[in-house]
């Protein structure tokens, strides 16, 4: 049989999960066909990715970056269009042409667009997971009311994914005698550091994760375990689970991605080496299965798989996350908006590490947020703590001067 070819949207193109969502793509030339690619600011970048994929289309967020790429486009007689600024992601992420869009643009940018791509019934790739984390509520009502087919690339999530006994949206996870979900973290680079020298790390250290090679934005989170919270509140939004149910196990070797705990005492999981191709391969092809290009599992060279519990006195981002998804309505829009200044300013190196639990605490705290009843909610909550959060940011940047 003849397989119709799938036509995508990759929304971030340029990033870490843009580059290993091309890499399967391009072993599948008979299978995929790329529409059209989009980036922030790196049109350099951008350009070389329509070279090697003729995209039909090209969107630079960035104006500026979005006239440099058409001249380059126009220099090399491509015959793909030129967007720009987020109507051009909004128009890509929504082409009737296009079956599947990768949602891979980092932070709450990504919302619109994966929103957009909802709203137009197509299968959507999630790897923002600041979008859940924002507007879960909302997202889901639509992934709903569009018929859109809603498919987790965190790997934590699509492992949780690929041990359910169906899909993700059936009814209830307790009337299928499910009782917990089990999110594994790999407990980042300063796991076993000594706790007292925290306020010294620099950017680049807390970007060298162990496992992963991820972009800065999130490898910053997986350092705080920021990430990890994050992933609670998505899980609770795309498996419709409290966060009570929903758990954290260090698990340093990140072998296995994550667990669901049934009544009759079993525990499913999913292994798979630490590469971020297998639940992007698993996405595009679902419920079929392709080559993705990650080695064979070698467990007898692995040979231990260790277990901790979170240490929450090194890592107070997790429960902050944990409390925002209690506390619900903008709470968690809050959350994210707040951790992406406070992450921002320290890899600008305006605050230390340290102190990024503090300022989403007190814009947090700041803000006692009420309903995120509309998407014009949420932007004004997230615009809000935004401006907050930077208050926060700026008495510790002088303080730290004095
Ligand atoms: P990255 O920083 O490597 O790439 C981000 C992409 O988003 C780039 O293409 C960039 O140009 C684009 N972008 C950034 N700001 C933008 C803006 N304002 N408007 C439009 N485009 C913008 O990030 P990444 O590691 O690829 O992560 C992307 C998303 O996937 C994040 O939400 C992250 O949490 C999630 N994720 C990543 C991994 C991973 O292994 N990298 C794993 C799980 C989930
Ligand atoms: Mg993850």
């Amino acid at each position: 049989m003849t397989q119709a070819v799938q036509r995508l949207t990759i929304l971030g193109a340029t990033g870490s999960i843009g580059a290993s969502t091309l890499d399967v793509v391009a072993r599948h030339p008979e299978r995929f066909r790329v529409e059209a690619l989009t980036a922030h600011r790196d049109s350099a970048r951008l350009f070389e990715l329509c070279l090697n994929h003729r995209p039909a289309y090209a969107v630079m967020a960035d104006p500026a970056a979005a006239r440099d790429l058409a001249q380059r486009i126009q220099g090399a007689g491509l015959d793909t269009r030129v967007l720009s600024g987020p109507a051009g992601l909004i128009e890509v992420a929504s082409l009737p042409r296009v079956d599947t869009v990768m949602a891979a643009i980092v932070g709450a940018a990504g919302l619109l667009p994966t929103l957009a791509a909802v709203r137009t019934g197509k299968r959507i790739l999630l790897a923002n997971k600041e979008a859940l984390v924002m507007a879960g509520g909302l997202f889901m009502a639509e992934v709903a009311e569009h018929q859109a087919l809603l498919l987790p690339i965190d790997s934590e999530h699509n492992a949780v994914f690929q041990c359910l006994p169906t899909g993700p949206h059936a009814e209830g996870l307790p009337a299928r005698g499910i009782d917990r979900i089990l999110l594994t973290a790999s407990g980042g680079p300063f796991r076993c550091c000594d706790i007292e020298t925290l306020h010294t790390v620099t950017p680049d250290a807390a970007c060298a994760h162990p496992n992963w090679s991820m972009g800065r934005k999130i490898s910053v989170d997986s350092a705080t375990l920021m990430n990890k919270g994050l992933e609670v509140i998505e899980a609770c939004w795309l498996f419709d689970i409290a966060p009570e149910r929903v758990d954290v196990v260090v698990h340093p070797q990140s072998v296995i991605h994550s667990l669901v705990g049934y009544s009759d005492g079993s525990v499913l999981a999913e292994l798979g080496n630490p590469d971020m191709r297998t639940p992007i391969a698993h996405a595009l092809a679902w419920p079929e299965r392709i080559r993705s290009g990650v080695g064979p599992l070698d467990l007898v060279s692995i040979a231990r798989l260790d277990f901790e519990a979170v240490d929450k006195q090194r890592f107070p981002c997790l429960e902050l996350a944990y409390q925002a998804m209690q506390a619900g309505g903008a709470a968690t829009a809050i959350l994210n908006a707040a951790n992406e200044i406070a992450v921002a300013a320290f890899l600008d190196r305006r605050m230390r590490f340290t102190d990024i639990p503090g300022v989403i605490e007190d814009t947090l705290s700041a803000l006692a947020p009420g309903d995120a009843e509309d998407l014009d909610h949420i932007l004004e909550w997230d615009a809000r703590a935004r401006q907050s959060a930077q208050r926060s940011v700026d008495a510790r940047h002088r303080r730290t001067q004095a």
